[in-house]
């Protein structure tokens, strides 16, 4: 029984589980259940000793993000009619400073150099449309929002002379060029349309029905808005979007100007390395661009970006806390998908491709020395899914540990160095960053500029 071991909730949650019609439903579902013990030591000899550096090799600054988004009335007397709000944050850490925030004598952050630390720190917000708003005069909700898209990405996000605009770093995914087949707008009968947009041209109008249409809506962030009801999953879609966005805004800048520093820096995303639903297509582009990123790098005599996805919450989490007790201290192992198949999503058919369609990142599970478990993702180590011989290949290459080089022990050393007393699976950079875009208002990108200035004086 999957639930035997839990205690009754305080909501009536157990109550409603024990409904008999209930329970003849849950007969016919598969899902996670707890590990019977002989299952659990099962797995658990499936993992291997984590690798570490001697010494650590340590990235020189670590570049945290953390997204959170949020829907607020226009005004209390009209609880339907929002507006939505995203904020990415960003949080740089100099890791020769980073030595000064511990306590002496104790693995405790010292809260009054935080607070220092935040006021280097600046979420970059977007404000868009929501239910029952019309932006700029649109004919309806989703044509509004797809210009408030537009105007949103559009935007400079960086404060200085340089520019961080997120349409430019859309082109440089397409390599320059996009294209939309269908005019996207609400009302439009034209089925045969090409818009091609390049940087000097990111607006068309369609022919058949006189709309504007946007470079920015070859993202289809639109498809999820109605003009009745509530936009929270577009809106969701668009965080992850803009999150990782910023990611590759952040690595196209540096490869050109300043390849030397991107070498030196890590990056923890909070959440998968994936787009979810509309956007997802993008999600190649992203892989590519980090693979072609790595080989630029690797030319120069640099090591590979080490970019890392941290989920604290989800399946692979859930999974990770029924086996915790299991496992030894310092032990990994590589989520394939024959073990996500038996042991976390609970489905009896294996699908040989998870990740084919949102992912850029491949799952790991890490308990380290100190019995802390964490699920971290690295980004798969090639420039095309589709170049390594179909979707089976596909299957067993991302899961192959030599294609991640030195990444692995990398991505544990630098978990160990960050891993908190104070929260149960975080790090340091991702708790400064998820309390950042949950407390501050403060506008602008500086990242860029801050790791700029650390650059040099690092040389
Ligand atoms: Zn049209």
């Amino acid at each position: 029984m999957p639930y035997s071991n839990q205690t009754a909730g305080k909501g009536g949650h157990s109550d409603f589980v024990r409904n008999p019609d209930v329970q003849n439903f849950l007969q016919n579902c598969e899902y996670l259940k707890p590990p019977s013990d002989e299952e659990a030591e099962s797995m658990a000899s499936s993992f291997m000793p984590a690798p570490s550096g001697d010494p650590s090799r340590l990235p020189r600054f670590v570049v945290a993000s953390d997204a959170s988004k949020s829907d607020t009335p226009v005004n209390d007397k009209l609880p339907s009619t929002q507006l939505g709000f995203i904020k990415v944050s960003h949080v740089l850490i100099v890791m020769d400073k980073y030595a000064e925030l511990i306590a002496p004598g104790s693995r405790f952050v010292d809260p009054f150099k935080v607070a220092d630390m935040h006021r280097n720190a600046k979420p970059i917000t977007f404000v868009m449309p929501g239910s029952n708003v019309c932006y700029k005069g649109a004919a309806n909700v989703r044509d509004g929002f797809r210009h408030a898209v537009y105007d949103q990405l559009t935007a400079n996000r960086r404060d200085e002379a340089n520019k961080m605009v997120l349409t430019e770093t859309l082109f440089a995914l397409n390599d320059g060029k996009i294209r939309i087949k269908t005019c996207p707008s609400h009302s439009c009968e034209s089925l045969v349309e090409d818009f091609v947009f390049t940087p000097q041209q990111q607006t068309h109008t369609c022919k058949a029905c006189g709309s504007i249409i946007y470079a920015t809506d070859a993202l289809r962030l639109h498809e999820g808005i109605s003009d009745f009801g509530n936009n929270t999953s577009a809106m969701t879609r668009m965080m992850n979007a803009v999150e990782h966005l910023l990611l590759v805004a952040f690595i196209t800048e540096l490869i050109e100007a300043d390849p030397a520093s991107l070498g030196k820096v890590a990056f923890v995303m909070d959440g998968p390395l994936a787009l979810f639903g509309e956007p997802a297509k993008w999600q190649p582009r992203i892989m590519k661009l980090i693979y072609r990123a790595n080989q630029k790098l690797q030319s120069l005599g640099f090591d590979p970006l080490l970019i890392m996805g941290l989920q604290k919450t989800g399946i692979v989490m859930d999974h990770a806390r029924l086996l915790e007790k299991f496992l030894p201290p310092g032990v990994i192992r590589v989520i394939d998908d024959e073990y996500r198949h038996k042991y976390i999503t609970g489905s009896d058919k294996a699908t040989e491709d998870f990740g084919y369609e949102s992912y850029y990142g491949q799952d790991f599970l890490f308990k380290t020395e100190r019995g802390r478990i964490f699920n971290f993702a690295l980004p798969y180590p090639f420039e095309v899914k589709s170049g390594l011989g179909g979707r089976t290949a596909f299957s067993k290459a991302k899961v192959e540990l030599s294609n991640y080089g030195s990444l692995i022990e990398r991505a544990c050393d630098l978990i160990r160095h960050f891993e908190l007393d104070l929260y149960d699976n975080a790090i340091v950079p991702v708790a400064l960053a998820h309390r950042h875009a949950s407390i501050s208002l403060v506008p602008g990108g500086k990242v860029l500029d801050l790791i700029a200035k650390a650059g040099i004086s690092h040389r």
